[in-house]
């Protein structure tokens, strides 16, 4: 049975994460560990607050006693680490708390994994003793794998008999590390890193965090890179939110540059449950990439939002279009991601359950039945 950490589970994905995956079996416990900045909500989590299984913990990552306080409590067995400054824009103006979050935060988390999973003295698990060699043989995929003949013999850390195997901490990570593409060719769990952006780069130092623990420590480690997500709870001020309701507010639609920048979009609920088979299910020491085969240019997503809002709300009077304004563009703004997720596919047969056609309908349905959601979440940030 499996006490789960899920950290960052107030903001859009780790909601519909937890939402998704409350029921299953194996799950003994969940609990949520968020400080609730302006991406998070406890509204989001409505629909579980009562749940048996779940419990909620306001702390933050940056505060690393209280984290170890957190495992401690629990007896976490997994850890699914969400928790993450994540607007690329808000990076670019300040970075500072994205290095803060996203880097010492999850060095952490890391820490405490490595106190209460890897430290005999420490050791929390409630897995029977034994002293078989701990199976968890560090192997990322992430570039160079093998250890050189030459280097340095394994911390005598990562020697200890440890009944590790059932432990896994789960990194959820971006493609953004991969920089940007030109117009052909996908990002595979290979592709050197090559980060852009402050948020971009912040993903990536923590990533490699991940990695070095996995090799040094033999934390039973798994990263995986997804592409953009869209559906219900996202902050509005990501592009899909942000349409809807400028189309339905009758504002102007601001769209960078010239609106050809390519993603490629996956429903969060497909997401949720890759990362559930990949927590459960995948290799210990690898990374994989999770995509919907699914690109996009940002105008073409922007004008097929406009003409659902005018087919749902044809009371708005239609011609949404018109809204569109081409904007100053972001700095460095990459130009072109798309995600080569066939290992995932291959290995654990997961695909997407959503076309973009039902996810995207679905998804402007949401926010339009919601708007007291989003003035209550907008309400937040006001009045913080
Ligand atoms: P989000 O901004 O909606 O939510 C982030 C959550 O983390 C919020 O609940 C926030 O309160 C919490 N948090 C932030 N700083 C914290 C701290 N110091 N301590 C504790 N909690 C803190 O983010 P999201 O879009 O749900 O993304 C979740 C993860 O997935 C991130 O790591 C992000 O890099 C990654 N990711 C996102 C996307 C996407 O399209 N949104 C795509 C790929 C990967």
């Amino acid at each position: 049975m499996k006490k789960v950490l899920v950290t960052g589970g107030a903001g859009f994905i780790g909601s519909n994460f937890i939402q998704h995956v409350i029921d299953r079996p194996e799950l003994e416990r969940l609990v949520n560990l968020d400080c609730l900045t302006y991406a998070g909500h406890v509204a989001n989590l409505e629909p579980v607050s009562e749940h048996p299984k779940y419990v909620f913990a306001k702390v933050d990552l940056r505060d690393k006693p209280s984290v170890m306080r957190v495992f401690e409590e629990h007896r976490i067995s997994h850890v699914i680490h969400f928790a993450a400054e994540s607007h690329v824009d808000r990076s670019i103006t300040g970075p500072a708390d994205f290095i803060q979050t996203n880097i010492v935060g999850t060095f952490n988390l890391l820490e405490a994994c490595r106190h209460y999973w890897l430290n005999r003295d420490n050791r929390i698990t409630d897995a029977p003793a034994t002293n078989a060699p701990a199976t968890d043989a560090p192997a990322f995929a992430l570039r160079a794998t093998a250890r050189q003949a030459d280097a340095p013999p394994p911390s005598p850390i990562s020697d200890l008999p440890s009944p590790i195997s059932h432990l896994r901490f789960h990194h959820v990570s971006t493609d953004e590390v991969y920089g940007s593409l030109g117009p052909t060719g996908y990002f595979t769990e290979t592709t050197p890193y090559a980060p852009n952006s402050p948020y971009a780069a912040s993903k990536a130092s923590s990533d490699l965090l991940v990695r070095a623990y996995h090799h040094t420590y033999g934390l039973p480690a798994v990263i995986t890179n997804c592409s953009n997500n869209y559906g219900p709870y996202q902050f509005p001020e990501k592009l899909i939110p942000v349409v809807i309701q400028s189309v339905l507010e009758r504002r102007s639609i601001p769209v960078y540059g010239d609106g050809m920048n390519v993603r490629d979009w996956l429903y969060v609920g497909d997401h949720a449950e890759a990362l559930w088979q990949v927590l459960t299910r995948g290799r210990s020491g690898e990374t994989y990439n999770i995509g919907g085969n699914n690109e996009w240019a940002n105008l073409r997503i922007v004008e097929r939002i406009c003409d659902l809002v005018d087919e749902f709300r044809p009371d708005l009077g239609g011609g949404s279009r018109a809204l569109i304004t081409f904007v100053k563009d972001r700095p460095g703004h990459d130009r072109r991601y798309a995600i080569d997720a066939s290992k995932l596919e291959r290995e654990l047969g997961w695909q997407p359950a959503h076309t973009f056609d039902t996810g995207i309908g679905e998804t402007v349905q949401w926010y339009l039945e919601h708007q007291d959601w989003v003035r209550a979440v907008l309400g937040d940030i006001r009045a913080g």
